[in-house]
């Protein structure tokens, strides 16, 4: 099928909810948007795809998603120009990794076509939810969960995609006093760390909790097998400069492969900077710190972009790292990327699509 054979059916809200909405000041997560896009996969296909009010659904209480986990998801951001146009970055890479994902947690791929299809539409029917404002976005949230009204253990027969989405406001985060986690594990080899699958972020609860009670925002995770080496910090990659290079742990089966982890290394190696892409043992991190050179510390995803890191406490010492505002590669490379995202400056990788309204 192709683009222009699809035209999703949508039912649309009779009054939208948007006046509900105060732009100056948009608290995560919690206004959605009018619509929704939702498709079924049944009989070993995507079917009825259709666009309808955000609301409740109801379902089963043996919905197997909900026992056995079959439940993934992504996270985009769309962007308005100067023009008052609706740029989304980089959704094919978004779409990519759903699919990713879903291979891992036995569940079916979503074509691309079907994806970019209903996320237009449902752009073009929410435009007005899209901020006009500096620094604000629409955030996406496609998810697919399995729907099986059965409690044996086995994959799914049956699955449900949706694309909804909130408006988020500027990221004004403080600078993080992230922990070294030595003891509990996001990920281990031969997992499902590199999915986006929603397990893997309830299994991280607690030890985030943990840490948070003991004043730190955040943990950073080290590997399963000998806690010695760095993974991700949170939610984000994490990324630092040492002695002037930008050093991140290579994506694996236990780290998930950002789109802003990427896009960050691209511009970076673009702008002339050194990027290394290995192993980062803990060790070297408390010797940099030492030696004056850790310069720079910081998260990447796309909530905030680059989330700056303050402090890194580890085994009993807290590591303060230089200001935020010296931060020359970390500062620079968040200016030129949301440029880049709305429309402020040149695109050579074809990352942004803009929506025709
Ligand atoms: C989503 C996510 C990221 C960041 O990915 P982006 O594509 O940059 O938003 C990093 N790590 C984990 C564990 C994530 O879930």
């Amino acid at each position: 099928m192709s683009i222009d054979m699809l035209t999703i059916p949508a039912q649309c809200v009779t009054e939208s909810r948007i006046q509900e909405l105060d732009y100056n000041n948009i608290e995560f997560g919690k206004i959605f948007s009018d619509h929704m896009f939702v498709v079924d996969y049944k009989d070993g296909a995507w079917q009825n795809p259709q666009i309808m009010p955000y609301g409740p659904m109801s379902l089963n209480p043996a919905t197997s998603a909900l026992h056995y986990g079959q439940a993934i998801f992504e996270g985009m951001k769309a962007y308005r120009d100067a023009n008052g146009d609706i740029l989304m970055f980089r959704p094919v890479d978004n779409l990519n990794r759903l699919n990713i994902s879903a291979e891992r947690m036995c569940m079916p791929a979503l074509p691309e076509d079907l994806f970019m299809q209903g996320l237009e539409q449902l752009l073009r029917l929410d435009a007005a939810w899209v901020p006009p404002t500096s620094g604000c976005a629409l955030y996406l949230r496609p998810f697919m969960f399995a729907t099986d009204d059965f409690i044996g253990v086995r994959p799914s027969a049956t699955y449900r995609f949706i694309i909804f989405s909130c408006p988020v406001g500027a990221y004004y985060g403080q600078a993080l006093k992230v922990a070294i986690e030595p003891q509990f594990v996001r990920s281990a080899e031969g997992g499902a760390g590199y999915a986006k699958a929603a397990g893997n972020y309830g299994a991280a609860l607690l030890p985030a909790r943990k840490m948070q009670d003991k004043g730190y925002h955040q943990l950073i995770w080290t590997d399963a097998k000998e806690h010695k080496y760095i993974e991700e910090s949170g939610t984000m990659n994490v990324m630092f400069v040492i002695d002037g290079k930008l050093i991140t742990p290579p994506v694996s089966t236990t780290i998930l492969k950002g789109i802003t982890r990427d896009s960050v290394l691209t511009l970076a190696r673009e702008l002339g900077y050194t990027v290394e892409e290995r192993k980062v043992a803990i060790t070297e991190l408390v010797e940099a710190h030492k030696a004056g050179k850790l310069q720079e510390a910081f998260g990447t995803g796309t909530a905030a972009t680059i989330a700056q890191i303050a402090t890194i406490h580890y085994d009993g010492t807290d590591m303060d790292l230089p200001a935020v505002e010296g931060r020359e590669i970390s500062n620079r490379l968040a200016t030129e990327l949301d440029k880049i995202k709305t429309g402020q400056a040149p695109d050579p990788l074809n990352w942004v699509q803009r929506i025709n309204l």
